[in-house]
């Protein structure tokens, strides 16, 4: 039987979040012990570690059958393979900054500007969209000094709390592109390994929806049934079950945890008691 070739980054800010996927998806392998290559001992993949700039092209040579890597490295890299799952982490920007005294009052402020980044398809892109002419100056690291050192008078780089901008003087003045990570594949795999894929990314599905749901459990008085399971925007018709105490009943259901916040004052103002909200490991609907 075949197995489906994984890439993931060898060491970064993806590496231990793309692990962690696997493994919650049920998927055991034994450490990579900076081994380039690892097999699954429970499920038909092989993980390959690698750096995450060349994920794209091992997955476009089919080196590699499909990878996890961030959105912002797959579009510059322009290579022909698709995105087949947003997975909701290593969240991120790809963001336009300038010294922090300098007066930015819009994007002509960049016209036959020198901007420093590791970017330059996508920068280049971006700024003959808007028609304005500027000179890219690709380096391949630590973008954000190149102001400090007269290198640039700008730069185009990740940008996530922003800590890093503020350290280097320089402030946030243009968001270029959305990133987080995404699970690329080859265009055509063959029917084997498409089977092997469908089956995983099934199982990452679930684990996502999991994690965006919590199972909620809370006493109600007989009489505020009604009232409280038109508040809970439950994906099935909740659970009830009478408690020992007279004239009160148990009520479960599955609420996403960003609504939860929303109802909760209606809730305990609708009578509701003892809440508990209780993490869910896999969800299959
Ligand atoms: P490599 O050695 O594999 O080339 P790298 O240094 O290029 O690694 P990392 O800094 O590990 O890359 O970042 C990998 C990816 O993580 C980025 O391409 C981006 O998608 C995402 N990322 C980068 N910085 C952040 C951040 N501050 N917060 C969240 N995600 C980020
Ligand atoms: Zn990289």
């Amino acid at each position: 039987m075949s197995k489906l070739k994984i890439a993931v980054q060898k060491s970064g800010r993806l590496s231990e979040k793309s692990l962690q996927l696997l493994e919650e998806c049920g998927i055991k392998f034994p450490n990579g012990g900076g081994k380039l290559i690892t097999e699954a001992t429970n499920f038909p993949v092989q993980i390959l570690f690698l750096r995450d700039d060349d994920i794209p092209q091992y997955v476009e040579q089919k080196v590699a059958d499909i990878g996890i890597v961030g959105e912002n490295v797959l579009i510059e890299s322009t290579k022909k393979i698709n995105i087949v799952e947003k997975l909701g982490f290593s969240s991120c920007r790809l963001s336009l900054a300038v010294p922090k005294e300098a007066e930015y009052q819009g994007l002509e402020f960049f016209k036959n500007k020198r901007i420093a980044t590791s970017y330059p398809n996508i920068l280049s892109e971006y700024f003959q969209d808007q028609k304005i002419a500027v000179s890219i100056e690709v380096i391949s690291g630590s973008v954000e000094i190149a102001p400090g050192i007269g290198l640039s008078d700008g730069i185009c780089d990740i940008v996530s709390s922003g800590s890093t901008l503020l350290s280097n003087g320089l402030k946030e003045v243009e968001k270029v592109l959305d990133s987080q990570a995404v699970l690329v594949a080859s265009e055509d795999l063959d029917l084997e390994k498409q089977q092997i894929l469908q089956k995983l990314l099934f199982r990452i599905q679930s684990v996502r929806k999991a994690k965006e749901n919590k199972y909620i459990l809370l006493n109600v008085p007989n009489p505020k049934l009604d009232k409280i399971k038109a508040i809970l925007p439950g994906m099935n018709s909740p659970t009830i079950l009478p408690l020992a105490k007279e004239g009160w009943s148990s009520l479960h259901s599955v609420i996403s945890e960003d609504k939860f916040w929303d109802v909760i004052d209606e809730l305990k103002v609708a009578g509701a008691e003892g809440i508990l909200v209780v993490p869910i490991e896999k969800m299959i609907i």
